[in-house]
């Protein structure tokens, strides 16, 4: 097998691609990783979610982590790391952010129910808060595995 770095074209494309990745971020020394869906635009990255742990660490420590990938299997990957700073797009400052990221965000089928559904095992919809954020992209880094011979 064979790892190789691939180029900032090729993780771009690959975040076009894929619509899930694992957001990190970290409050007082302790990392906090979770799948989340997210939609790529140039220098940026959007997201929704419903208020809870990662939505108050990273209004604390807005310096995130998104990791993605596409696994073939063990010796056939493409993973791809972005580093970056959450911006939460609140309104009214940030209303036509919000309405953009949530068009971007619709184009992948119903990117509200992971959030939203574990929410509501929790609380009642009249107190669920929504929040659209975005992650302003600092630095992009991919890799690929191969099959020795490819
Ligand atoms: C494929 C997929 C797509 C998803 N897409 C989104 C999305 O677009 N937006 C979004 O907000 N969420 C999404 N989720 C759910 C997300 O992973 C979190 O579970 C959710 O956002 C709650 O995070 P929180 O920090 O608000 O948790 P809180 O509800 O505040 O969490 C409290 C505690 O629950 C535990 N916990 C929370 N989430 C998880 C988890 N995923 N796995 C294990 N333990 C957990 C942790 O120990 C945490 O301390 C997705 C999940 C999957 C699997």
């Amino acid at each position: 097998m064979r790892i190789i770095s691939i180029s900032q074209e090729e993780c771009i494309e690959m975040l076009q691609r894929v619509s899930i990745g694992r957001l990190a971020c970290s409050l007082n020394d302790q990392p906090y990783i979770v799948p989340v869906a997210f939609s790529y635009e140039p220098n940026c990255l959007y997201f929704f979610s419903t208020l809870g742990k990662k939505i108050e660490w990273m209004r604390q420590n807005p310096k995130v982590c998104l990791q993605a990938d596409e696994i073939g299997n063990r010796s056939n990957w493409t993973s791809v790391i972005v580093t970056g700073t959450y911006l939460e797009l609140r309104e009214p400052q940030y209303t036509d952010e919000r309405e953009h990221a949530q068009k971007l965000l619709a184009q992948h089928s119903r990117y509200w129910q992971n959030p939203l559904a574990e929410r509501r095992e929790q609380t009642s919809d009249l107190s669920i808060e929504l929040v659209f954020f975005r992650i302003d992209i600092a630095s992009i880094s991919g890799l690929r595995a191969m099959p020795e011979g490819v």
